[in-house]
């Protein structure tokens, strides 16, 4: 395993991505003071996890992020990655390229990525534990750390050797155990406290646990009863309920009965009407045969009285002829009796004719 390539942007004085490859073997990174060298062991540490903004040279953590420049506005995110071949899986993580990340916005957020993923710092540090690399190892030995090494107590330098003899894993695991056995001590002695307070209570609680035994007796009780109300009241209206409901049926009976007489009577009545119009229709054709009648005979009386004239004249003629029958009759027995004393005096004629011829 080894550090194959650092990616910079946004962090100190490195604004503009920046890829520093780096083979195996050394490699020397030389500059002018002020020039940014150790901004890139910073920045090492800082995506290493490095919490402290004075071991990053800083007086807090935003400083990391480019702070800007004469000709170059602030930026609002300082990211770095840092990529280690893995091919010889000392990292234990199964790919052949490692890429640890970390990025810090303005606003304080911050976030670390193992190959593009979002983790936690501890994953990070779990994952580097034991290979020499790390915020507190020994692999990134700053300006003035030598002198610190060589100066440094015995107990401090064991730190440098459990370190570097991969125990380092041991002791964090340690640490983290012995830390998690002092909560649970406190967790202890927060329980005996909450124990003793409880022993405390018991007495009251005692006498509270009676009182509500009592009253929960007594609301059973209290329940039985309700209930036998409850089952008398719903008997009541069962019954109440079974003689409404013969009432409904002899009601509705009733108003079926009722209904069919009304459909009976609603069809006789339109039977009715259909005769009552019928019989006003005849009334009418009735009426104007009457109107005609009444027409008729006062034509027929018309020509009654026309008659009646007519009879009377022919009444007064035939009285005439009458008369004059009367008249001419009279004219004919005499006319006869002229015949007759004619024929008597023509006789003797007739017999001289007779005997003449
Ligand atoms: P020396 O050889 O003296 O140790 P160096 O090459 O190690 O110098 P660094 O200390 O890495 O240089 O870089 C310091 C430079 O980084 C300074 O010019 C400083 O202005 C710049 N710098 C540090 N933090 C920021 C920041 N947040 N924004 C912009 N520039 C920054």
């Amino acid at each position: 395993m080894y550090l194959k390539r650092l990616e910079i942007q946004g962090f100190k004085s490195f604004v503009d991505k920046t890829v520093l490859e780096f083979d195996k073997g050394i490699t020397a990174i030389v500059g002018p003071n002020g020039s940014g060298k150790s901004n890139i062991s910073d920045a090492v540490k800082w995506v290493l996890g490095e919490q402290s903004p004075k071991t990053l040279r800083g007086g807090k953590m935003e400083d990391v992020i480019f702070a800007g420049t004469e000709n170059r506005r602030p930026v609002g995110m300082a990211e770095v990655s840092l990529i280690m071949d893995n091919s010889d899986r000392t990292l234990n993580i199964d790919y052949s390229e490692v890429k640890i990340t970390r990025r810090l916005y303005r606003s304080g957020e911050s976030e670390y990525l193992i190959n593009g993923s979002l983790c936690r710092l501890k994953d990070i540090q779990l994952l580097f534990a034991d290979t020499g690399i790390g915020k507190d190892g020994f692999s990134i030995i700053g300006q003035g750390k030598v002198d610190e090494i060589l100066n440094s107590k015995s107990n401090d330098r064991r730190g440098i050797f459990e370190d570097a003899s991969g125990i380092m894993k041991y002791r964090m695991r340690k640490e983290e155990s012995e830390r998690k056995l002092n909560n649970t001590e406190q967790n202890l002695v927060r329980i005996n406290d909450i124990l003793g307070e409880l022993e405390r209570q018991i007495g009251p609680l005692e006498k509270q646990a009676e009182k509500a035994r009592k009253y929960l007796t007594l609301k059973y009780e209290l329940r039985d009863i309700e209930v036998g109300d409850l089952v008398d009241t719903i008997k009541d209206s069962s019954a109440k309920i079974e003689e409404a409901e013969r009432n409904i049926s002899i009601v509705e009976d009733q108003i079926r009965q009722t209904e069919e007489k009304l459909e009976n009577v609603k069809r006789e009545n339109q039977e009715k009407t259909e005769k009552s119009k019928a019989l006003e229709e005849q009334i009418f054709r009735e009426r104007e045969k009457g109107h005609e009648i009444g027409n008729l005979i006062e034509r027929i009386n018309s020509s009654i009285r026309i008659n009646e004239n007519n009879i009377n004249t022919l009444k007064q003629a035939v009285e005439r002829n009458d008369m004059e029958f009367a008249e001419l009759s009279k004219r004919n027995v005499v006319l006869q009796n002229d015949v007759s004393s004619v024929e008597q005096r023509i006789a003797p004629t007739e017999e001289q004719l007779e005997e003449a011829r």
